[in-house]
């Protein structure tokens, strides 16, 4: 179809657009390259291809935004057949008697049957009015309807290129490159279309019926459909739309550690002789795969519709920590501020209030849709704030204080951690002192906090009832390190780590049972790390196998209590620990009304991470208030006169969701119970103030 003169041109045109686009690339590369050595990664090309096949069914889109996320198919699915499309056009160009139209006409391929060809025809021209529609749509929602989901709070630090636009530019160049694109290509087959409709081209054919054929209308749109696709080849690698290739790499290489463990403050493969510090001061102290991170960012904030620190107006946003880290790799690689890379990431990326505002609830982690962990990027920056002896909050200066001296974050001795059992009318192993079954990890606040005893002293009691061969570790328990850890204070976790480590040395024990999700976490998933190699259990876990062994039985059923359930992030999204309580919920025979943001989407309480420590409380409404309202909503759909309860399984859930309560006004109408109160009436076990 073309000329020889414009076949040159083509193929010039084709050979710089590659340079450009290789060297977009490779710039890319070395930007990552430059990064840390990160965990070692298994098994890579299978985990590329289970992320193929992911991708290809766009599965982890649909975490979120369902409707949006259906139309997102339309984008991919057409860009994916154009990507085969343009190839196909650009040989019917440079191919004489490569003529697709009426089933290949002219065709001289005898392999390539009027079958193929016009199933192929079909689907190209049905997949460029999907396309249309669905980039469309993503115009109308961000230009016109300008949905405030793709908008940052004003109190989030962001990059200069994003305060002007340039994420909004970004994307409009390439919503127009695919109209443009899209039009020209239809044209281009329209116009060849000089023997009347083709039937397995509907929509040029429509065309076609308006314009009639033209061979000049062939070469000017084959030029245009062609030429955009020249051009868009190296912006895409210099532009937000990294992602369309980086994003299923990244997600094949995304987190393959437990979700609960997190990376190590310093990198274990130092073979290349490098000295690191702890956690990461500048872009290139961060591990090479989080570096991938801002590349494979869709810039949809899904990740910051979620997070809790985000909801409560803090200056937090994970989606603005990713498009910040790209924008500034972005400009030192391609030269324009290298010297921007020498500032903290606390002036380029995140400010450092936002910093201290995640509650590590990992929600941005599991609804991303590419595999980033920008609160991975939130710790390591923690880690050296902290050895760099930045000024802390008071409280979680405090509470850091209170671990160190006395292995709990409440100043309280350690003598005191086991006074709630010595207050008990039945003895309770010390298992430092005599074998157990079961090793209790009690945790701070369900051995101090005066809100929160009553509870630890009915698990005792129903485990008692059940015969359970149990203990605890009474003054040789320390905090288990969870949020020390995710404060940033390794050395501080490391510390806590090997006391507890030295208490169990002491015991004898088959398996360990924690009531407190954090504890539980890093018990499981961070103590191996440490040699800590042991079978952990919940205490809703264990609770469901002794009514499984039949040592607990319902006597009573509950069928006046209307009841909702939280589930805390360390047990829920972290462990998958969603079904126990529900069982449990089930056997004692409540009416239970499940809340929307549930199970891997559940709502953090906005405890974790070291928020509970925080002596400053920032105006607004606190996520625990808004996961409150939520359960009363619940309850609204379906009214009755059932006692209403909002049953947790986590000692601070217990503080938090009862504070707010308190702070919604509305005592009265909810009540926050552990789920061991309810186990406790069902199997008969009485209330503490009823024993003698
Ligand atoms: S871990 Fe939770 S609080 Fe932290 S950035 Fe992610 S969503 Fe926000
Ligand atoms: S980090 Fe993930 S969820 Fe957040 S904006 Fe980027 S792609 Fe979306």
């Amino acid at each position: 179809m073309l000329t020889t003169i414009e076949k040159i041109i083509f193929v010039l045109l084709a050979l710089t657009s590659a340079g450009f686009f290789f060297h977009g690339v490779a710039t890319i590369v070395r930007s990552v390259r430059a990064g840390r050595p990160g965990p070692e990664l298994k098994s890579v090309p299978a985990s590329l291809i289970k992320a193929g096949i992911t991708v290809l069914f766009q599965r982890t889109i649909f975490k979120a935004r369902r409707v949006l996320s259906a139309v997102h198919l339309g984008l991919f699915f057409g860009l994916i057949t154009y990507a085969f499309v343009n190839l196909v056009d650009a040989l019917e160009g440079l191919v004489p008697g490569f003529d697709l139209v009426y089933g290949g006409r002219h065709l001289a391929f005898p392999f390539l049957n009027a079958h193929a060809i016009n199933t192929f025809n079909l689907i190209s021209d049905l997949m460029s009015g999907a396309l249309l529609f669905s980039i469309t749509v993503m115009l109308v929602r961000r230009f016109i309807v300008k949905d405030k989901r793709l908008s940052y709070r004003e109190n989030v630090l962001l990059h200069p290129k994003v305060l002007t636009g340039g994420q909004a530019v970004d994307s409009l160049i390439v919503d127009v490159f695919v109209i443009m694109h899209v039009i020209a290509r239809l044209s281009s087959q329209a116009f060849r279309l000089d023997a009347g409709p083709d039937p397995f081209m509907p929509i040029a054919s429509a065309i076609n019926g308006l314009f009639g054929a033209s061979e000049t209308g062939v070469h000017v749109a084959w030029w245009i459909s062609l030429g955009w696709v020249l051009f868009i080849l190296p912006y895409i690698t210099r532009s937000k739309h990294t992602h369309f290739t980086v994003g299923p790499i990244n997600l094949g290489l995304a987190k393959q550690n437990p979700r609960g463990q997190l990376d190590p403050a310093v990198p274990l493969q130092t073979a290349n002789g490098n000295h690191y510090e702890p956690g990461a001061k500048h872009i290139h102290d961060l591990a090479w795969k989080r570096l991938l991170d801002p590349y494979a960012c869709v810039q949809c904030n899904r990740c910051q519709d979620v997070c809790p620190a985000n909801f409560y107006g803090r200056p937090l946003s994970p989606s603005a920590l990713e498009v910040n880290k790209r924008y500034l790799l972005k400009e030192a690689t391609f030269g324009a501020h290298p010297d921007r890379l020498l500032l903290p990431l606390t002036e380029t990326v995140i400010s450092p209030e936002a910093v201290w505002s995640c509650t590590t609830c990992y929600a941005c982690v599991r609804v991303c849709p590419v595999g980033n962990e920008p609160m991975a990027d939130i710790v390591d920056i923690r880690r050296r704030l902290i050895l760099d002896g930045a000024e802390l909050d008071s409280g979680v200066q405090n509470a850091l204080q209170s671990l160190a001296t006395n292995g709990n974050w409440m100043s309280k001795g350690k003598r005191l951690r086991g006074r709630w059992a010595k207050e008990m009318e039945f003895p309770i192993k010390n298992a430092t002192e005599e074998p157990v079954e079961t090793l209790w990890f009690v945790g701070d606040t369900a051995s101090f906090d005066e809100r929160v005893i009553p509870n630890t002293q009915m698990v005792a009691r129903v485990f008692n009832h059940a015969g359970l061969d149990f203990g605890i570790l009474y003054q040789n328990e320390s905090n288990a390190g969870n949020d020390v850890r995710r404060v940033g204070e390794e050395g501080l976790f490391e510390q806590l780590v090997e006391q507890n480590m030295e208490a169990f040395g002491k015991a004898q024990f088959q398996r360990i049972v924690t009531t407190d999700p954090h504890s539980f976490n890093t018990l499981k998933n961070e103590y191996p790390q440490f040699g800590g190699k042991f079978e952990v259990k919940h205490y809703t876990v264990a609770l469901l196998r002794l009514f499984e062994e039949g040592k607990l039985t319902v006597k009573n059923k509950l069928p006046h209590y209307k009841v909702t359930f939280h589930d805390p992030c360390y047990l829920g999204r972290y462990n998958g620990g969603f079904t126990a309580p529900r069982k449990l919920l089930e056997l004692v025979g409540v009416e239970f009304d499940e809340m929307p943001r549930n199970c891997e989407n559940s709502f953090c309480c906005g405890a974790g991470g070291g928020q509970i420590w925080m002596g400053k409380v920032a105006p607004g409404e606190r996520p625990a208030e808004n996961r409150i309202k939520e359960a009363l909503a619940t309850f609204e759909k379906n009214p009755g006169d059932k006692q209403q309860l909002f049953i947790v399984t986590c000692p601070k859930d217990m503080i938090m969701y009862s504070d707010a309560v308190k702070t919604t006004g509305n005592e009265g109408r909810i009540e926050v119970r552990d789920l061991i109160q309810l186990v406790a009436e069902a199997v008969g076990v009485e209330e503490p103030e009823m024993v003698a």
